[in-house]
């Protein structure tokens, strides 16, 4: 691979994901050759480390990740961080800051190269834009910023936060990341539609009935109570992960595989997303919060979280499109908090036919994305001893090699950072569109909220979330699949 000279600079760096995630998948890179001796990572934050200490930290991430290591492949890679006490909101110590990027540039030779990684709570977001813009901290060579989630809180703050970011980078020198995109069998949604002929001559309104994503979670808020009072189910994982995975299964077939192609597919397929009024809101889309149990919290009773909170944890919901091969078609998603397990999945439910042999089955396309990677297709064929049809699985589900094989969706994405892929990013115009979607949905609940009767239906915690999930769909016969 070939090596990419930058220096990083990372906000956030004595974090939970510079820790688990980020270090161990520079270190992936460095292995591969992708970055080696013409790198440097700053990393900032404001406790009082020094870079002895801050490399230990790094060391210590890789040997919490990885089996089998080289300490001294280790120690060479430890020795390109750099850490300085910072607290970004204090001017003054981005000249600092200022000062050590350009030292460390002709130390490692980086050319100029400058990735500015975001990985701190979103509040901060627009006065780090604002500060690398006063103070002139971009380099001479490229310059790249990536953004972690959430990206606004509602399409005006997002607006605000893209106006201030811009004033520094370009569109496409803005990667805002969204791990979901790393992930393998998000990444296989693609090729599955468009390579198989046995896929991509069904997937259209005239074959398919509904799409289900349901992305479940078995935790609970634990001690996040205080950030998830801000954000609920639909602004932490409608807006991005689920929409993410709609826009892959509902998008038209690219011209080709490049990012312009794949975004410009994508840009058509959202500006054809029907905006939910208040009847389809009403009538289709519902919240929810988990109940306490002999062992549990309420959601209400968590810490840090309003006895009278309408935040909530579980939300489902309906999006359609008037444009694309599924234009009309129902696509529900679900996501919610204590759920009976974790679970990440999307099922395609093809329309029943008539058939000579009487009722039958419909064919259901599963893609199982956590916590195993699987496809399978449910298929009509005969009972072997008596009359009638029966039901079978073609199932493919990766082995533990192949499992072991896939990089982290971190890995995937910080690799595309740095050879400048965007494919696998969020485009402005595409957020734009999700966030319209859901302050359409904010808007209808926070006016159900103001009404003094919000209806928030308690859901047993480890099951299957509320039961008024169950008749959110159009058609009097469908159902969730996965149940
Ligand atoms: P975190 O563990 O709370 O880390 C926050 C970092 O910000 C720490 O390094 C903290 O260090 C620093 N910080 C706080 N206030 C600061 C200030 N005024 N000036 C300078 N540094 C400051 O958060 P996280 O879990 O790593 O999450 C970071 C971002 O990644 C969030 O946007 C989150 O949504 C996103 N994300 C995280 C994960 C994950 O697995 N953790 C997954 C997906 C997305 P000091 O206290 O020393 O200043």
């Amino acid at each position: 691979m070939k090596n990419i000279p930058l220096v990083m600079i990372l906000f956030g760096g004595s974090g939970d994901l510079a820790h688990r995630k980020l270090y161990p998948a520079l270190f992936n890179l460095y292995e591969q050759g992708l970055i080696h001796d013409n790198f440097a990572v700053i990393a900032t934050a404001r406790r009082p480390w020094s870079h002895e200490y801050l490399r230990e930290q790094v060391s210590d991430a890789i040997h919490e990740t990885h089996e089998v290591v080289d300490e001294n492949e280790i120690s060479a890679f430890a020795s390109h961080f750099y850490y300085q006490s910072h607290d970004v909101t204090n001017v003054e110590h981005y000249v600092t800051l200022k000062q050590l990027a350009h030292d460390l540039d002709e130390k490692y030779s980086a050319q100029g190269n400058r990735l500015f990684y975001m990985a701190m709570a979103p509040r901060f977001f627009g006065t780090i834009a604002t500060h690398i813009n006063d103070q002139h901290l971009t380099g001479s060579g490229f310059n790249r910023i990536v953004v972690e989630k959430p990206f606004g809180r509602d399409l005006a703050s997002a607006e605000e936060l893209n106006k201030q970011i811009t004033a520094s980078f370009k569109e496409n020198e803005i990667f805002r990341i969204d791990h979901y995109l790393g992930k393998e069998m998000v990444q296989n949604i693609l090729p599955l539609r468009f390579t198989n002929p046995l896929i991509k001559n069904i997937w259209n309104s005239d074959n398919i009935q509904n799409i289900q994503v349901t992305l479940a979670e078995r935790l609970g808020v634990e001690a996040r109570g205080g950030y998830y009072e801000t954000s609920g189910a639909l602004r932490d994982m409608v807006q991005n992960h689920i929409f993410q995975i709609i826009t892959l299964l509902a998008m038209p077939e690219p011209k080709d595989i490049s990012a312009a192609s794949i975004h410009e597919a994508k840009k058509k397929l959202l500006d054809s997303l029907i905006i939910p009024d208040k009847d389809v809101i009403k009538k289709h889309f519902v919240r929810g919060q988990y109940a306490g149990s002999d062992t549990t919290f309420a959601y209400k009773n968590e810490p840090n979280v309003d006895e009278n909170s309408t935040t909530e944890t579980f939300a489902a919901g309906e999006v359609k499109f008037t444009e694309g091969p599924v234009a009309g078609v129902p696509i529900y998603f679900r996501t919610g908090k204590e759920f009976k397990e974790k679970k990440n999945r999307i099922d395609i439910v093809l329309k029943h036919i008539n058939t000579p042999y009487g009722k039958a089955h419909s064919n259901n396309i599963t893609i199982v994305i956590d916590p195993k990677s699987e496809i399978f297709i449910t298929i009509n064929g005969k009972r072997i001893s008596e009359p009638g049809i029966r039901r079978e699985n073609l199932d493919y589900t990766f082995s533990k090699e192949e499992l072991a094989q896939v990089p982290d969706g971190y890995e995937r994405l910080l690799h595309d950072v740095i050879v400048n892929d965007s494919t696998n990013f969020t485009e402005w115009s595409e957020l734009k569109r999700y966030w319209q979607f859901i302050d359409a949905v904010e808007s209808a609940w926070d006016e159900e909220n103001k009404s003094g009767k919000p209806d928030i239906p308690q859901y047993i915690p480890y099951r299957m979330g509320p039961k008024e999930a169950n008749d959110i769909f159009e058609c009097a016969t469908a159902h969730w699949i996965y149940e």
